[in-house]
Parts: structure tokens; sequence; C-alpha cells
């Protein structure tokens, strides 16, 4: 099969849906690779790297996607790109269809076969395909809240790991999820005072079983989230119910309890925030303050460590991209219940009911 992966076109997006690494195997499995010329660029990947590969640089997107029997990218694609999608072709990367009326519209139009990152599972009840980027967006969330707490971003002035004689920081990390078990395990690397709350008990016995002496684990009522919010230096913003936006469970009120000068990082705000106060950022400008407390609100995290993020996304998606390949579509479908729950589109007919459900179409 024809592989290809063009350059990233969505605003501020450096990373890119196949590395030279991934290119390799592909060449091995007897796959041609096509790479749009300065594709990996911006994940410190130049075309040298993968030519050595084993795959064949070409000039434009036109040419790539014109050319390329399955397309494996990072973002949705834009307006420009469906465009050059084709009855026939497979796309396979992240689309978060539901909200996206005018995707959706040209996906159905253009006949493309549309497997969604997102919605791929595996047998755990997970998401293969997000929870790397749930890795790196948990354990950037410290690095980024230590230097919130810095005195030139309106912070607190405080040190996460303090100094001899000098106490450490207090990080509270609100869900202990994927995110939140990254951010806390590297709070506590880091130095911090650690405790993180939830509202699964399973969730809170898994940690206290595995990093037990790490930090402390507490049930998310309201009473403890106030009281760990107020105590806090740093809090960091991880939950998730899944298909719902974010429950804000940091009134603007409770702002006013919190330290002058303390941090709040909210990771969850790619699903609206977890705190009242809590709007989307960019990493050009992450940081505002509200009531004395810095607000770190980027929703694309991993963007900002584009090189860690492409080889995690690229380690994950690689077993599915050489299915696709090495069996063709349907047979990699059929054989495979997890990489099916990823169909989203199919020869013009929607196949993820939460899209339909989302947008009222027939599924
Ligand atoms: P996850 O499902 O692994 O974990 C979420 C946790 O939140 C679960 O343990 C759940 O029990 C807990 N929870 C739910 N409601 C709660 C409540 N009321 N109080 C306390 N805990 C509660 O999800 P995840 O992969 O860790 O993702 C967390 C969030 O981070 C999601 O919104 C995800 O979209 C977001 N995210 C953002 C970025 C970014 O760049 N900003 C990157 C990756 C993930």
């Amino acid at each position: 099969m024809r592989i290809g992966s063009p350059r990233e076109i969505k605003t501020q997006e450096h990373r890119v849906g196949l590395t030279p690494m991934a290119a390799q195997e592909a060449v091995a499995h007897g796959h041609a690779v096509l790479i749009e010329t300065g594709a990996g660029l911006g994940a410190g990947f130049d075309d040298a790297a993968y030519r050595a590969a084993g795959a064949e640089v070409v000039a434009t997107a036109d040419e790539l996607f014109a050319r390329a029997e399955m397309v494996v990218k990072v973002k949705e694609p834009q307006a420009q790109e469906r465009a050059r999608l084709r009855e026939g072709q497979v796309l396979f990367t992240y689309l978060h269809l539901a909200p996206d009326r005018a995707q959706t519209a040209d996906l159905l139009s253009s006949g493309v076969t549309a497997i969604a990152y997102e919605t791929v599972t595996d047998a755990a009840g997970g998401l293969p395909l997000l929870a790397p980027m749930s890795e790196v967006a948990g354990r950037l969330a410290p690095q980024v809240g230590a230097w919130s707490l810095q005195k030139e971003q309106g912070g607190r002035g405080m040190l996460l790991s303090g100094v001899p004689g000098v106490g450490a920081a207090e990080v509270v990390v609100i869900g202990g999820g994927v995110v939140g078990t990254n951010a806390a395990r590297i709070a506590h690397g880091m130095g911090a005072r650690v405790s993180v709350l939830d509202r699964s008990i399973p969730r809170l016995r898994h940690l206290d079983e595995v990093y037990g002496g790490a930090f402390a684990t507490r049930y998310a009522s309201q009473a403890a989230t106030e009281e760990l919010v107020a105590a806090a230096d740093l809090v960091i913003g991880a939950v998730l119910v899944p298909g719902a936006a974010a429950p804000k469970l940091v009134s603007r009120a409770q702002l006013s309890t919190m330290k002058p000068g303390a941090a709040i990082v909210d990771v969850a705000i790619d699903q609206g925030g977890c705190f009242e106060t809590s709007r989307p950022t960019t990493h050009d400008d992450p940081v505002y303050t509200v009531d004395g407390i810095v607000h770190y609100c980027v929703a694309n995290m991993p963007g900002a460590v584009a090189r860690t993020s492409t080889i995690a996304l690229g380690n994950a998606t690689l077993p599915f991209v050489l299915a696709l390949a090495d069996k063709g579509w349907r047979q990699a479908l059929e054989d495979d219940p997890h990489l099916l729950a990823g169909l989203n589109v199919h020869a013009g007919r929607l196949t993820c009911f939460p899209v339909g459900e989302a947008q009222a179409l027939d599924v």
C-alpha cells in the first residue's frame, strides 16, 4: 500500500503523522511511504531522515493526497485538505467529529474511509491513541505549573521542591486518571507534596497500591476539594466525564480562599475546564490572572513538546497503521473490533453512534 503523511497545516501544529521509525517499519513490510517535504521538521525530523528510512519525499500536499492510498495525519483535515480526499482512500487521524458539522459533511461527501484515533479502543476499555497525549499533558502540567508559580508570571514566587530549611509546595491534582497520575508522579519527582482527589474509589485504591508513599489520595467530596484547594500552591485540573463537558469543581468564589499567587493548570480545558474561571489560552500567551490566581489553560499542551508527542503518538498508531496497510482496511477492521471502533465515516455513511447522536444524523 502507498501510505502518505502531509505537513500539518493547522495553526501551531508541529507534530507529524508518521515518524521516520514508522516509515522504516512500513517499508520493511513492503509498503511505499510518501512524506511531504518539511512535514517532520517541527518534530525534529528532516527530509533526509525520511529518505534514510526508505520513504519518498514529495514536493506538495496535492501530490501526496493524490498518490497516497492511506493518509496518516495528526489533526483533523482542514478544509483545503478535505477537498483533496477521495473515494476509496483511507484517512487515519484525530477527527473529533461530534462538534464539527462542516468536517462531517465534507468527509461524507468525499467518500473517504475515515478512522479516528480518539475512538479506537483497547481490551481494558481505554483509548490507546488518546492515552499517550494524556501522558504528555499530565507530565507537562507540573512543569508549566512550576513556571506559573514564578514571580514574573504573577505567581507567588515559590519553588516546587523548596530548598533545605524551606518547605516544598503543596500540589493538588483533581482527577487521578491518565493525566492526573502522570502529573502527580512528576510533581512528586520535582519534590512537591502531592495529593490526588478522585471520585472513583477503584482509581484511588489503584493509586494507593502503586504509589502509596509518594502521594496522598482523597475522595473528591466537595468538602475535601475545598479544603485541599485552599491549602494548595498549585492545583492541576485533570477530570474527565466521558462524553460530557468537564464538571466545574472550583467556583470563582473559592479563588478567594486560595493563597495569593497560587497557580491553576486546567488540563481539562479541552472539555471546557474544571474551574469556573478557566478559559482556553494558547502557547503564545498561556497564562492570565483572576483574583490573584494564575491560570494556565492551554488546550493543546502536547504541541509544546512536539518531538516527544510525535514519537509517543507514532508508537501507539504504528501497529494499527501496519495492520491497515498489510491486510487492507476491510480485513483489518474485521479482525480487530477495537480498530473497528475507530471507523467514523465510510463511503458516504456515518458509522459512529456518538457522532450521529451529536449531530442528529443517521448512522
Ligand atoms: P481519564 O478518564 O484517564 O481520567 C479522568 C479521571 O477524572 C478519572 O479517574 C475520573 O474518575 C475522574 N473524575 C471524574 N469526575 C470527577 C470529579 N467530579 N472529581 C474528581 N475526579 C473526577 O482522563 P484523562 O486522559 O486523564 O484526561 C483528563 C482530561 O485531560 C480530559 O478532559 C482530557 O481531554 C484532557 N486532556 C487535555 C490535554 C490538553 O492539552 N489540555 C491533553 C490531554 C488530555
